[in-house]
């Protein structure tokens, strides 16, 4: 247990970062006063047991970080990639997992009235599986296609723009919409995951997944941005967060053993069992991250499939003309190399998000002038936020939160918080109500805002640690979950 007074010693960089002398390492902590005060020795202990990992060039936590499986959420671990380490740990189990906005021609006037948002999230739940009870309606698809080579390989008929002229944004506005990989090893997929894979595919998944409409609010400061990313003050968006469901998790097993076996054959490993990592340079490594190539280019399909069955939606309510271009999709799950100071380094952001400035090449080309939209959500019942990457966000290998983060278990928001609490938060009974898809909102009290840290002091550690600015604020009106 890593006592108190060391985490007293840290040194105040000030602009909300801290860093933190634990005895295996150096830890940077981007947050401001009142969010580092509540962090708690877990995180840190934690933290201590990543840092004995060997070579590690970089490690810190955004705002959000709480206790993980054998790495917190909310952590950026760095690699030189010539003699570096890669650990499944510190990319976690939903590999892919990440976040997407769709704009809409839709204004809040346009879905205010409830009748008309009730028929939408109906009207959406029929086009896009929300849980393990209906199987995708996609699995025609060719799978194999899919994961070697990502959204480029997706056929034509199931992108909504492949056909318009000078609009394609379907493929150019994601992060990476091909990742590409020794397909040899695909070989070590197993029969039943191809099956889960195609019944999964464009389905969103339970638990803190969501589709979400959401009305926006820009950012006076950063107008033009807007602008040249085609957002307007009370527009609706869709928010959608789902990742690689089966296909990422029941890799895991398999890749764990293996780590596992290198670790015991080497004598090396820390107090923590679930925390397995090599270096990159050897079978187990290599394996490793070429499978979770295959893994990514699924969620990033999985999120472009529900996306295209949100619009299906949209249409039947609003309309077959409605559409529904994407602004961005982004990962919050994964390692992957980028050059930095000239260097290649393997940059794993477990649960943390790029945040890349204005007039980077790691850019999406559409966004290499303005920088890349940043989308982080809070909870169903409060605001979330789009933002743009800093300069300054070098400091942190350009990663910032990728949610406001959990405060509380599944179990202890269940025991310490009331449906009446949820209720008021949702608005229940007004005429601003958030409208949810589930019919009682007992069986999703686990994902309450309650469940949450304060989104805003999570938004305000970001923006005083200058690694990222405000565009908009996003306000729920309707919530679809798993
Ligand atoms: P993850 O599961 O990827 O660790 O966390 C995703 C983040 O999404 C959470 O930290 C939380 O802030 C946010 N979140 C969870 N559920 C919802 C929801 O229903 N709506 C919105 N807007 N945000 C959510
Ligand atoms: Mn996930
Ligand atoms: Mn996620």
């Amino acid at each position: 247990q890593i006592v108190k007074e060391l985490m007293d010693l840290y040194t105040d960089h000030g602009n909300n970062h801290k860093e933190i002398p634990l005895p295996a390492g150096r830890l940077h902590v981007f947050a401001n006063d009142e969010i580092f005060a509540s962090l708690g020795a877990k995180v840190y202990d934690m933290a201590d047991n990543n840092l004995r990992i060997p070579g590690n060039i970089h490690m810190s936590y955004t705002p959000d970080a709480h206790v993980g499986i054998g790495t917190c959420i909310g952590t950026t671990a760095v690699w030189d990639m010539a003699d570096g380490y890669v650990s499944p740990s510190i990319v976690g189990s939903d590999i892919g997992c990440g976040m997407r906005v769709h704009l809409t021609p839709l204004s809040k006037e346009d879905i205010l009235d409830k009748k008309v948002r009730r028929e939408l999230i109906r009207a959406v739940e029929k086009m896009v599986p929300v849980n393990n009870r209906s199987a995708s309606t996609y699995q025609d698809i060719d799978l194999e296609k899919v994961v070697t080579h990502g959204l480029k390989g997706l056929p034509q008929q199931y992108i909504p723009d492949a056909y318009t002229p000078n609009r394609k944004t379907s493929i150019s506005h994601v992060e990476n919409a091909q990742f590409t990989f020794d397909t040899d090893y695909l070989e070590y997929i197993q029969s039943p995951q191809w099956g889960r894979g195609k019944k999964q595919i464009g389905t969103l998944g339970g638990g803190n997944h969501f589709i979400e409409f959401q009305v926006i609010e820009i950012e006076e400061e950063q107008r033009e941005i807007a602008d040249k990313w085609g957002m307007k003050d009370g527009q609706v968006v869709v928010m959608i967060h789902s990742g690689s469901r089966a296909w990422g998790a029941m890799m895991g097993r398999e890749y764990k053993k293996d780590f596992e076996i290198w670790m015991s054959k080497k004598g090396i490993g820390t107090r923590d069992p679930n925390l397995v990592f090599a270096p990159i340079n050897t079978d187990e490594g290599q394996r490793y991250l070429n499978l979770m190539y295959s893994a990514l280019n699924y969620a990033v399909i999985n999120r472009h499939m529900i996306a295209y069955g949100v619009l299906e939606g949209m249409k039947e309510v609003f309309g077959s003309k409605v559409e529904m271009p994407v602004l961005y999709d982004l990962m919050h799950n994964y390692a992957l190399e980028e050059k930095h100071d000239g260097k290649s380094r393997l940059v794993h952001r477990k649960g943390t998000t790029r945040a890349l400035p204005p007039g980077h090449s790691l850019n999406a080309t559409p966004y290499q002038e303005t920088g890349h939209p940043v989308l982080i959500p809070g909870s169903m019942g409060t605001a979330s936020y789009i933002l743009v990457g800093q300069s300054e966000g070098v400091k942190n290998y350009y990663s910032v939160c990728h949610g406001a983060g959990r405060i509380r278990s599944r179990r202890a928001t269940k025991e310490q918080v009331t449906v009446d609490e949820f209720s008021s938060s949702m608005k229940v009974g007004t005429d601003e109500e958030i409208l949810v898809n589930h019919r009682s909102l007992q069986t999703i009290l686990d994902e309450s805002p309650q469940a949450y840290k304060d989104v805003d002091q999570i938004i305000d550690s970001v923006v005083g640690a200058n690694l990222a600015t405000v565009v908009a604020r996003c306000r729920p009106l309707a919530v679809i979950k798993g």
